[in-house]
């Protein structure tokens, strides 16, 4: 019995990695039998492969998923190449006419963006000062003044 015990994977680091290389399918056949032998006789090491085997069988099944979802990405990038929306020509097109005007409402949007949400420190949140009203307020006028600028692509 005591034998027994002394034999049990579980009890050193090194026969643990053995029964882990076991449910991984990387033991020899030899080793693999009297592991399997142990087993029999072992409630915890046999708790340890089902446990190790459910894993296993998870990263099986998440591979053929993944596998899965690659197939789905190929087909999707083939169907967008091949079924090119005509939406794309027309903002290609639309792109090449334009200044550099559109750009400005949106630097102003994100400059707002940044006064009301500062990336350092916006985690509590913080009662706003006058001034920093004042600041919104002149970058939303900033912004609508902006926008009353024609733009003429062509
Ligand atoms: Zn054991």
């Amino acid at each position: 019995m005591n034998n027994r015990r002394n034999l049990c994977p579980l009890q050193s680091e090194e026969h643990a990695a053995l029964l882990l290389d076991y449910c991984a399918r990387r033991l020899d056949a030899g080793r693999g039998a009297a592991l399997e032998a142990h087993m029999e006789q072992c409630p915890a090491c046999r708790e340890m492969r089902d446990a190790q085997r459910l894993v296993w069988d998870s990263l099986d099944a998440w591979d053929a998923g993944h596998t899965g979802w690659e197939f789905n990405q190929r087909l999707q990038e083939r169907l967008r190449h091949e079924c090119r929306p005509a939406w794309i020509d027309t903002v290609a097109s639309w792109k090449e006419g334009i200044s550099w005007k559109p750009a400005v409402p949106l630097a102003a949007a994100l400059a707002l963006w940044l006064i009301v949400f500062p990336p350092n420190g916006a985690n509590a949140p913080q009662p706003q000062s006058a001034q920093q009203t004042e600041q919104i307020e002149k970058v939303l006028e900033d912004v609508e003044m902006l926008q009353q600028i024609p733009l003429s692509p062509r």
